[in-house]
């Protein structure tokens, strides 16, 4: 990847009493190397990227330390990593995007959850719930109750984070437990400083080798009959302990008020939002001191009976502000206070949303409610106020508007190499006809948005040639998959390539080789570009040199395979409709080959700008609309979707319609005249080369065809 993380690296290296500044996630990183941690491993995805994407490019300093970094190929394959610290006293932590990535590792979680473990195991989950989120909105929590794993849900402090992480360590040793610390999107980028300590070398290392394997116990398989005690020992010893660790280390945190006849019991990752509407609401000041008592749950599972029940007892009502559904930790709240014989009336899901992100303004609507109907002398009239501002707001901006604003989709960035496979597929299916589209997880599913609106099913990453299977048989067409190289390398393989070529699948495959695992920041993969071809930069096809994707088809038995370059929009056109009218059975593959151009330009930018101020010689290619040709009917943007490639009015009075217009963003990527061209489109685009630095030749090229367009025009 061409990202830097040189300053965070640095930070990594702070030792005691220095002051760490920093994101949230990367305070997690200095965290586990201040507990020891031995190894670490696991996927990207928001909103934890940056956690391995750091650990790996500081992997030099890790050597120092003796700790390992992998980063894994999937979710599976890092929880599988954990399995270190079954037999081992090593401190292990994997990192991932969740639900999806939990639910790809949910097989050896269960295994490693069954098993136990001896060295601390942390499974460090971007809780990817609300707005802004890219998933499927479910709960990290589900999980953690079927296996018997603890989770964390720290409230969003640094220092309370790094906390978390150090005693999470030790929970898990306390109870040889895995533990799981769920971090929403707010609480991996919030900022913030905390005090820190030196890192500590992992007794059990890359440096501090172990002789041989330990005794053999078949009781650290998870294997029957030992899954029967296994499943025994989580209630009845593993449980105890982590309450009694909770308990004794004071990891939740109780924030004492005046109105002691009412409370709050809230998962410790909403405690910010919790407060910006007491605040709001005149229950608090901005500096978090509520009226009414807190219960702050920095573990939300297990919940401690005891200290649920000392915190309701003698108030008449309490609060649980839980995201998401269903409402776990309430139902456990009021099974405890059954069992308990409390009276303390348990509000909720009655007062707040079953479902969406707990924002502060959803919080403070809830607690409008409790306060109506708990204690309506503390009702002051300010959250009314603001709610009524919000609405009014809403309102005015409406009426101001006239109509909703047209939705925004989420687009390809300018130049994207995915974006003219779209344009070719939209071309191909004007002569064969519409197809079922099985897309996937990854850039390319952008192009479910207008103006391609592509794509009948989702099924999760990699998944897509193994979701035709059940559609292929019914279609009067092929049906086509596809994937990205990411999709392909974390499961899409094994999922979908070999059900497809064991089932004798006559469907279609593209895979879109742009060479990185682009959408979750652009790591890299089997088959990125060598490191060769990245230096030959300015060279279009440098991704050419790696075909592990393609001799991995081969070698399992593909027979019809075809590498396109994707800027080739007639060439990816043809091989389409080659695709779906040829009378070769079995599955067939197109590798659309195109390096990803976030990548590309974060290459290119600054090898460029060194030249320039070298003094060489630079060209830029562009391209642009003539408007005196463009008729206005925006085929070529229907056919690109390219952000740069606009509209503007037209300076002839003539046209009433707006021309097609290239704005300044333009890369010069050539989808512009590919599309112009397959298509049969107008003759307007023309490409243009900014030479910077121009030499002798360029400049007498100039003056001749100045001179000679000097002839042409009229005086
Ligand atoms: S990150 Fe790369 S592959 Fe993804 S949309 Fe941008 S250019 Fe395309
Ligand atoms: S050539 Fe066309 S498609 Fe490519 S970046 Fe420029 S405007 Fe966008």
């Amino acid at each position: 990847m061409e990202i830097s993380f040189h300053e965070e690296i640095q930070r990594l290296r702070l030792g005691d009493g220095e002051t760490f500044h920093g994101e949230g996630i990367l305070a997690v990183t200095k965290a586990l190397l201040q507990s020891g941690v031995a190894y670490v491993g696991g996927y990207q995805g928001a909103p934890v990227s940056h956690l391995l994407d750091v650990m790996v490019q500081a992997r030099d300093y890790l050597d120092e330390l003796g700790v390992h970094v992998e980063p894994c190929t999937n979710e599976a394959s890092a929880a599988a990593m954990l399995g270190a610290s079954i037999n081992y006293p090593m401190r292990g932590a994997v990192t991932w995007k969740s639900i999806v990535g939990t639910n790809v590792a949910s097989d050896a979680l269960s295994n490693l959850a069954s098993a136990g473990v001896m060295g601390g195991a942390l499974i460090v989950v971007g809780e990817d719930y609300g707005e802004g989120a890219s998933v499927i909105q479910e709960r990290t929590h589900a999980v953690a109750l079927k296996s018997s794993m603890w989770l964390l849900d720290p409230r969003p402090t640094l220092p309370n984070i790094v906390r978390m992480v150090e005693r999470g360590f030790e929970l898990s040793e306390a109870s040889n437990t895995p533990v799981i610390m769920e971090l929403r999107i707010r609480a991996c980028h919030l900022r913030g400083s905390f005090e820190a300590r030196a890192n500590r070398a992992p007794a059990v290392s890359t440096r501090q080798l172990q002789d041989g394997p330990p005794a053999f116990r078949y009781e650290r398989l998870a294997h029957p009959p030992e899954i029967f005690r296994q499943e025994k020992l989580k209630s009845a010893v593993r449980m105890p302990a982590a309450r009694r660790f909770i308990v004794e280390h004071g990891l939740n945190e109780t924030f004492d008020g005046p109105e002691r006849e009412l409370g709050i019991i809230v998962q410790g990752g909403l405690y910010n939002n919790l407060v910006r509407a007491l605040d709001q609401a005149g229950l608090a000041d901005c500096f978090g001191a509520s009226r009414i008592p807190i219960l702050v749950l920095n573990v939300v599972y297990p919940l401690v009976p005891g200290e649920i029940r000392e915190f309701c007892a003698g108030k008449r009502a309490v609060l649980v502000v839980e995201e998401g559904q269903p409402e776990f930790i309430e139902q456990e709240i009021a099974t405890s206070l059954r069992r308990g014989d409390l009276q303390t009336r348990l509000h909720g899901k009655d007062v707040l949303p079953m479902a969406g992100e707990y924002t502060a303004e959803m919080i403070l609507r809830g607690l409008e409610k409790l306060v109506a109907a708990e204690a309506p002398q503390l009702a002051s009239g300010a959250s009314a106020a603001w709610i009524e501002k919000i609405d009014g707001l809403r309102e005015q901006a409406s009426r101001a508007l006239g109509a909703p604003l047209p939705p925004r989709p989420p687009n390809f960035c300018v130049g994207c190499p995915e974006r003219p496979v779209f344009a070719a597929i939209k071309l191909a299916q004007r002569d064969v006809g519409a197809w079922h589209i099985s897309t996937d997880i990854g850039c390319h599913a952008l192009a479910t948005f207008e103006p391609f609106s592509l794509g009948n099913s989702i099924l999760g990453y990699g998944m897509s040639l193994a979701a035709t299977a059940g559609v292929a048989p019914t279609q009067t067409r092929r049906t086509m998959a596809i994937m990205g190289d990411g999709g392909f390398w974390h499961n899409g393989f094994l999922s979908g390539v070999s059900s497809a070529l064991l089932n004798g699948s006559d469907s279609i495959l593209v895979i879109m080789k742009n060479g990185y695992s682009s959408a979750t920041g652009t790591q890299e993969l089997l088959s990125s570009p060598p490191e060769e071809a990245k230096q030959a930069a300015r060279e279009k096809s440098a991704t050419a040199a790696n075909t592990a994707i393609e001799s991995t088809l081969k070698g399992a038995g593909v027979k019809w395979l075809r590498t396109v370059h994707t800027y080739r929009v007639a060439e990816m056109a043809k091989t389409l409709r080659e695709a779906f009218q040829t009378s070769e059975p079995g599955l067939k593959v197109i590798v659309a080959e195109g390096e990803c151009q976030l990548e590309r330009q974060r290459r290119i930018r600054p090898l460029a700008a060194a030249a320039l101020k070298g003094g060489e010689r630079v060209v830029r290619t562009r391209f642009g609309v003539d408007e005196d040709v463009c008729s206005g009917d925006h085929s070529c943007i229907r056919l690109s979707g390219c952000p740069s490639l606009t509209v503007k009015d037209s300076s002839d009075p003539l046209k009433v319609d707006p021309v097609a217009h290239v704005d300044n963003g333009c890369v010069g990527c050539g989808l512009c005249g590919e599309v112009a061209h397959a298509a049969i489109l107008c003759p307007s685009f023309f490409r243009a080369e900014i030479v910077q630095n121009p030499g002798w030749w360029d400049r007498a090229l100039y003056r001749m065809r100045a001179t000679v367009i000097g002839w042409l025009q009229p005086a």
